[in-house]
């Protein structure tokens, strides 16, 4: 079974600030890190792999310093990796990310047929949850989101427990298909001395927008379909009041005045 796991570089604390001005994400400075979702993607992708008796591939696009999520997923158990990476792809909404990461699905695929793709369910930047669903729009293969287990998988399909508002669904998926899942489908290993090793010496194969055959009227901030008209940052409420008091129940007492003064309650 070859299973392809998305990862994306993030800010490594989910503290993003926003440049007032230009409304962009502040990434100078920043450390990044895998986005904490794709972890499970990824450990999600290397047990089916465990079980099954297959490989991990891991596509990334982004600048080039989100070679280092690649060389992290290596320590964590995958094959081979992928950089999409290319100044076409710049200031990408997530229609045009999702062509593009399609476009570079559609090339891996081309070399080694690719039977399950595993996104993580969103990201802790942009976090619109949008990409997992979209490379299954451009490919036309069948998708679940906020998928919680795999329950089984044969040569042919895969099951698995869906969560919904109102409970779970169980869906069977024919391969090849794309998932994306929530955090309680795997628990992240730690990365091994082995791991770490193959990290360092892995060849990390970098495509371009011509490597991939992407149309370049489709990429870039120019040819995006969504204008961002204003990012700002929520302020911060200041004016917060501690209730002091000897014990629980004085504290509760001035805590409800309080509610009461200020017509909460
Ligand atoms: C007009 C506009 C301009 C933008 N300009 C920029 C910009 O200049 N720079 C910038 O960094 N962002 C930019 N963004 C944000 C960028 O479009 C999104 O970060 C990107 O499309 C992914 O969306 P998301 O983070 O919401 O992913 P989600 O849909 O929340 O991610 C779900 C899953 O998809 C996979 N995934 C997501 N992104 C990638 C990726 N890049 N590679 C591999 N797998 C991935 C992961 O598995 C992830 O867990 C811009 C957005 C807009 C609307």
């Amino acid at each position: 079974m070859h299973v392809l796991a998305c990862v994306k570089q993030t800010p490594k604390s989910d503290n993003v600030k926003i440049d007032p001005v230009t409304g962009c994400l502040i990434r100078s400075g920043a450390e990044s890190a895998m986005n904490p979702f794709d972890e499970y993607a990824l450990e999600e992708a290397v047990v089916l792999k465990e079980q099954t008796g297959g490989r991990v591939s891991v596509i990334t696009m982004g600048p080039p310093a989100a070679e280092n999520v690649l060389r992290d997923s290596i320590a964590r158990g995958a094959d081979k990796v992928y950089q999409l990476g290319d100044m076409a792809f710049a200031g990408s909404d997530t229609w045009s990310t999702s062509y593009a990461l399609a476009k570079g699905v559609e090339k891996i695929n081309a070399e080694d047929k690719i039977d399950l793709i595993i996104c993580g369910k969103q990201t802790n930047d942009s976090d619109t949850g949008h990409i997992g669903p979209q490379i299954s729009a451009w490919l036309n293969w069948p998708n679940a989101a906020f998928v919680k287990k795999i329950v089984s998988v044969n040569e042919k399909s895969i099951t698995v427990e869906r969560l919904t508002e109102a409970g779970t669904d169980v869906l069977e998926l024919p391969f090849p298909c794309v998932i994306s899942v929530v955090k309680e489908i795997s628990n992240p290993r730690v990365r091994s001395v082995k791991g770490r090793m193959a990290a360092k010496r892995a060849e990390v194969t970098k495509w371009t927008a011509d490597d991939i055959g992407a149309d370049k009227n489709k990429l870039g901030v120019k040819n995006c379909p969504t204008r961002v008209v204003k990012s700002f940052s929520p302020q911060r409420c200041t004016n917060a009041v501690v209730v002091e008091g000897a014990n629980g129940k004085e504290k509760a007492a001035k805590l409800v005045e309080l509610l009461k003064e200020n017509k909460y309650i």
